[in-house]
């Protein structure tokens, strides 16, 4: 990033412009060759910002594993880069609608960090993706579609816009009758927490009911800085989410899981959903298995409080949508009497009949 006025040390734009987006400037030890990673970040973009840089160790730890280029993303045998059918579904440029009253608006094509997992890493990092043409065709569509209740603001990431940016689309989806909710999606309160400004939150405020969902992956993501930053939202009346990727080799263990929705709570954030890493090309070595996933679940039952269990998310390929999947717990039905597996894996019967 450059720009042509300095910003004062500290501020969330100097960091973004300190951020590292080459490989070479990164101090510890690469994982693949130099050759490698470099023909990596020149199809999908690196960006680590000071901040989340400071709190990785190694390049294959859990928190750099997340953002730092390795080579598989170039290797695996994953066909498709929209899986999902995003770009089938979407009615004008920068707008998915797949479920009849909430439509999902591409705001940004910017992050302050580029996730190698990401389901859109077709599209995140690229100028051309999201542009005022895009946002305003977005609004129009918005306007003119009456089923529409909700409007879930992703990218990219819709906190790497200018507040006043941001403000005034907010502004302008709140003149809309039709529009009760609206919603944000981002990584910003984990990734670059000094973006997380009085200005930012108080001109949040006065968008109610508008929810927040905050990407939080691994427990050492929540530091005195992100916890700050949360509570600053949190204290602006904000309902807090989260949505968490499960990644093998980040977070695929129920320990790990456990600690995180735990420290969420205490966030003043509800979790919200744990998402099955989507089929998309260039993240295949970060899938596990579904039952890797059902596995955690069952372990985050009776070990943590209801209120931190998110729904485990599968995401249809084809465009069928997001569908919670659950560990089984009816093993069948005798005479009336269900069979169910209770906590530690005991099978109790249960009266199935009224
Ligand atoms: C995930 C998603 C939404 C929001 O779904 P919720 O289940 O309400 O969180 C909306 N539109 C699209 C296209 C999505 O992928
Ligand atoms: S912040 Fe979200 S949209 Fe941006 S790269 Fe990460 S997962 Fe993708």
């Amino acid at each position: 990033m450059s720009s042509a006025t300095p910003q004062p040390c500290g501020s969330w734009k100097h960091e973004l412009q300190t951020a590292v987006t080459k490989p070479h400037a990164l101090a510890f030890p690469m994982a693949g060759g130099p050759q490698d990673v470099d023909s990596v970040v020149r199809r999908y973009p690196m960006r680590v910002t000071p901040y989340f840089l400071s709190l990785i160790q190694q390049w294959e730890d859990p928190l750099g594993k997340q953002v730092l280029p390795n080579i598989q993303e170039l290797t695996d045998t994953l066909p498709h880069d929209d899986p999902l059918h995003e770009n089938r579904q979407s009615p004008v440029p920068g707008l998915i609608h797949r479920y009849p009253d909430r439509v999902l608006f591409l705001v940004s094509s910017e992050c302050a960090v580029y996730c190698r997992y990401c389901l859109r890493k077709r599209l995140v990092g690229n100028p051309f993706v999201v542009t005022d043409q895009t946002r305003e065709a977005a609004l129009d569509y918005i306007k003119k579609t009456r089923s529409v209740r909700e409007v879930v603001l992703s990218g990219g990431d819709p906190l790497l816009l200018e507040t006043d940016t941001l403000n005034h689309l907010l502004e302008q989806l709140r003149c809309i009758p039709h529009i009760q909710v609206l919603r944000i999606h981002t990584r910003v309160p984990g990734v670059l927490p000094s973006r997380i400004t009085d200005h930012l939150v108080s001109m949040l405020n006065r968008h109610h009911p508008l929810y927040v969902n905050i990407q939080f992956n691994h427990p050492n993501e929540i530091t005195p800085q992100s916890t700050h930053a949360c509570a600053k939202l949190a204290d602006a009346g904000i309902p807090l989410g989260s949505q968490t990727v499960l990644l093998k080799g980040v977070n695929d263990d129920p320990e790990v899981m456990i600690r995180l929705m735990q420290k969420l709570l205490t966030l003043r954030i509800k979790p919200y959903y744990l998402h099955h890493p989507d089929p998309v090309r260039g993240t295949g070595h970060f899938r596990t298995e579904i039952a890797c996933g059902l596995s955690i679940m069952e372990h985050l039952r009776g070990r943590v409080s209801g209120m931190g269990i998110p729904q485990y998310m599968i995401d249809l390929p084809g465009g069928g949508g997001k569908i919670p999947l659950v560990p089984e717990s009816v093993l069948g039905e005798e005479n009336g009497m269900l069979k169910v597996t209770g906590l530690h894996g005991k099978v109790y019967g249960y009266p199935g009949k009224a």
